[in-house]
């Protein structure tokens, strides 16, 4: 391997000798023409997820999802992969390369959902409209009344919207109709009340007012016949059948996998990795049962299936856990600790000057996690990068109890790492470092995912906690990735059962029945993104492993790891082949 890409590099070198300047600046030719112009093109067809990156400039626009905006995109992608075609990125440098393979990455897919894979017939439920209205009410990007003539214009637009919508429609998958009603009706709320109290209150005239009123009671009549219309969709496919099968099949599976994920290997190859790690988990997870088994049991025979032995074992390290109110005070008193270690190890370089500021989540921005990283956009001049960390104030106390259970003593630290130090954040402060603004919008899911994973995995191995209770409790969490991965592909290609993956979840991954049926329902209305995490990890520790079994005892971690965070969020397969053996020596 090593060989072929030093090959592979020399050829590129005389390659550039014989064509000369124009080959030289292939990578000015790909900057010039894929810059802040294209991407402006770009969010004029995409306003909705312009918005959500912090791009207002076409914020009032809702194109309707018909036939002419369809060929419209379609145009648009074929002109822009056509241009990309023409250009060479073994020519470019590492920089405007790994730029190009994002950006060619995330147009093919977009090109291949619209033409070949076609959800925009069968998934119903991504016609929604909240998500950019509620972004508009609550960030303070310009002043309110600016921005509720936007949302005035925006609302206009909502009627057509969903007529469009309507008329795609075409042989749902009935779980996703199921999806849409249930989004739909709480879309509702974000043209509630509330936004009629901040209208009352608004600068706005009282011409303006009136107008803005009756769009909106426009687009609430909208939105409920959308509602009205699926439920009768609903009902007639319940009768009558004749519903898409949720499970998207072999060939789409494929290719969905080989646009998305790009970490060098085959589903059918990260499968067999999956179960290969799944195995080693058990195995490992009996021997540090039999291990921890006299110390909580004492005098107790344990249960001769392993499951069972594992699982009880699971269940009493789970009562070690937190009260409720030191959630919050732990998750932030757990990031300097886990700085401090990064340091004093030498595991990766952090920036001081960068500082990640712990806070209680935004009221808008609950009830999706409970701690998560929230970043500034490319386009946001707030510079600050949050971790949000909701109190269970809201929680009942059995709600809380189920919660502080799994993130007990031990998984909360995880948790933590995986979050923050040094996964996520400590990804995105590299990233920023190589500001690019293609990587950061179009950023491959499976390395963000697949790094803050492998950080967890390496953060215990270089001796964070090495009591075997931790490491019990990692290896249960190590599996639900793992699992969901199993589960994924085994669902949407092997048609794995309701009732064999349940007992996967609950019996192989140790999971509770509410977590397991909650992954199926997730299961029949996404695909391949759950394999994302598991191939991201799988593939940067593998790399790191063939690259310490090179270099032995010049192996140098820290600089395998800047060297891997050194080209931003570009797909794996991308990255690794621009790392080399002596790039990480000693
Ligand atoms: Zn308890
Ligand atoms: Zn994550």
């Amino acid at each position: 391997m090593h060989r072929l890409a030093a090959i592979a590099r020399h050829a590129v070198v005389v390659l550039l000798f014989v064509c000369g300047a124009a080959q030289a600046d292939a990578g000015t030719q790909f900057r010039a023409r894929f810059g802040d112009a294209f991407l402006d093109r770009y969010w004029a067809l995409h306003p909705d997820e312009a918005i959500s990156v912090g791009y207002y400039k076409y914020a009032d626009r809702l194109p309707a999802p018909d036939t002419r905006h369809r060929a419209e995109l379609k145009g648009f992608l074929d002109r822009s992969l056509a241009q990309l075609a023409r250009l060479a990125p073994s020519a470019m440098d590492a920089a405007a390369r790994t730029d190009y393979e994002v950006l060619r990455g995330a147009l093919e897919a977009e090109r291949w959902s619209l033409v070949e894979f076609r959800d925009w017939r069968w998934a119903p439920s991504q016609y929604n409209v909240a998500d950019g209205f509620a972004l508009l009410l609550d960030t303070p990007y310009a002043p309110q009344a600016e921005r509720l003539r936007t949302v005035s214009k925006r609302l206009a637009q909502v009627p057509a919207y969903f007529a469009a919508a309507r008329a795609a429609i075409d042989h749902p998958v009935r779980e996703q109709v199921q999806l849409a009603i249930q989004q739909s009706e709480g879309s509702l709320d974000v043209f509630g009340d509330t936004l009629e109290k901040q209208l009352a209150g608004s600068a706005l005239s009282a011409a303006e007012r009136a107008t803005f009123l009756r769009r909106l009671a426009a687009a609430r009549q909208a939105i409920s016949g959308y509602v009205a219309f699926l439920k009768a969709l609903d009902a007639r496919l319940g009768k009558d059948g004749g519903a898409r099968d949720f499970r998207i099949g072999k060939a789409d599976y494929d290719q969905l996998f080989a646009y998305t994920i790009q970490t060098g290997v085959t589903p059918e190859q990260l499968y067999a990795r999956a179960q290969a790690e799944k195995e080693r988990l058990h195995a490992r997870m009996d021997v540090l049962a039999a291990q921890l088994w006299p110390t909580y049991f004492p005098g107790e025979a344990p249960p001769a299936d392993r499951v069972a032995r594992i699982g009880k074992l699971i269940a009493r390290l789970s009562d070690q856990h937190l009260a409720p109110d030191r959630f919050y005070p732990e998750v932030k008193a757990l990031i300097p600790r886990l700085e401090a270690w990064v340091r004093d190890h030498d595991l990766v370089t952090l920036d001081p000057s960068r500082p990640l500021e712990v806070r209680v989540t935004p009221p808008y921005m609950r009830g999706v996690s409970m701690a998560s990283i929230n970043a500034p956009g490319p386009y946001d001049a707030m510079a600050k990068t949050f971790f949000n960390v909701t109190p269970l104030d809201d929680f009942t106390p059995a709600q809380a109890e189920s919660f502080l259970r799994e993130y007990n003593r031990w998984l909360l630290q995880v948790l933590v790492i995986h979050e923050a130090v040094p996964g996520h954040y400590v990804q995105l402060i590299y990233a920023n470092k190589t500001p690019s603004r293609i990587k950061s919008l179009f950023g491959n899911g499976a390395m963000i995912e697949g790094w803050a994973v492998y950080s967890e995995r390496m953060m215990l191995e270089s001796g964070w906690d090495p009591s075997p209770e931790m490491e019990l409790m990692y290896s249960k969490w190590a599996l639900r990735v793992v699992c969901n991965t199993l589960l994924d592909y085994g669902v949407h290609v092997q048609g794995l059962s309701e009732d064999d993956a349940l007992k996967l979840l609950m019996n192989e991954a140790f999971q509770s029945e509410t977590e397991a049926r909650g992954k199926w329902r997730r299961v029949q209305l996404s695909y391949v993104q759950l394999a994302s995490y598991f191939a991201g990890f799988s593939a940067i520790y593998d790399f790191r492993e063939s690259l310490k079994a090179q270099l032995g005892a010049r192996f140098d971690l820290k600089k395998f790891h800047e060297r891997f965070l050194a080209h931003g969020s570009a797909p794996v397969a991308v990255i690794t082949p621009l790392i080399e053996a002596e790039d990480v020596a000693r």
